[in-house]
């Protein structure tokens, strides 16, 4: 997969060269190509933003340079812009991702961007309610959690697969050794060697966990026969 990002400050993408992501990099697994659009400005002084028409606080990018660097890509795949009225990134938001070819994000900066760059884009994308200062940590998080799900980018095939949002549900509890520490000790049956068990026992953990943290998460979720058991126990456990 390639990635283009779009953004006033490509030195901040260092956190994605590292780790697993920075493996992937050199492996040629996936490929970030990062592009400052103030490299397409055409003035001296390099502007990239001016005043709002209408008055107002702060400062509004403009559309020139976003659709200047934009031009200079050979492709782009999907465009995604980041900003706070987009919708909600999400687990299965990456997981559509993960099987493109290529995705471009362009990050804002200051007050956003004049309201034409949203046409640019094939979809605006948030990571939650909140204000921060630029797109580079929303467009930061996305990939991680979008090239992670590539095969081969991290060590265990299997991990992604059995993560939190994977099916719908959070993950359940995970303990390492040792099994005792201070008095706390690890679930017997994870000791047992019974893999049915113990994947009886993770589904219910995840099911409670859920129940307890996100039950939003739940609705809609077409239960099967043995977790509609499974939630009357958690139900009855928890009174
Ligand atoms: N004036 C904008 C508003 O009120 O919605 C906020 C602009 S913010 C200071 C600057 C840039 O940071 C945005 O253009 C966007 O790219 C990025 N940004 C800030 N918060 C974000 C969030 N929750 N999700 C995605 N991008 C965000």
């Amino acid at each position: 997969m390639k990635i283009n990002v779009l953004t006033l400050f490509p030195d901040m993408f260092t956190p994605l060269q590292t780790s697993m992501l920075g493996r992937g990099l050199e492996d040629k697994k996936w490929n970030l190509n990062l592009v400052n659009f103030r490299d397409f400005t055409t003035d001296v002084h390099h502007h990239v933003d001016d005043t709002p028409y209408g008055g107002g606080a702060g400062m509004v990018l403009q559309i020139m340079p976003i659709k200047k660097a934009l031009n200079s890509l050979s492709s782009t795949g999907k465009i995604i812009i980041t900003a706070p009225q987009g919708k909600t990134f999400n687990e299965k938001m990456a997981q559509e991702w993960a099987k493109e070819d290529e995705l471009t994000f362009i990050c804002g900066h200051y007050e956003g961007f004049d309201q034409r760059v949203y046409d640019l884009a094939d979809e605006t994308v948030s990571i939650g309610d909140y204000v921060l200062t630029g797109g580079e940590l929303p467009t930061m998080s996305m990939i991680d959690a979008t090239v992670r799900l590539i095969p081969g980018i991290l060590g265990n095939a299997a991990s992604p697969v059995e993560e939190s949002f994977s099916h719908g549900l959070l993950e359940y509890p995970q303990y390492t050794r040792p099994a005792d520490y201070e008095g706390q000790k690890v679930p017997d049956v994870l000791m047992s060697g019974n893999h049915q068990k113990i994947d009886e026992w993770r589904h219910y953990q995840a099911l409670k966990a859920t129940y307890l943290h996100r039950p939003d998460m739940l609705e809609g979720r077409k239960f099967t026969s043995e977790e509609k058991k499974m939630l009357a126990q958690i139900k009855a456990e928890l009174d």
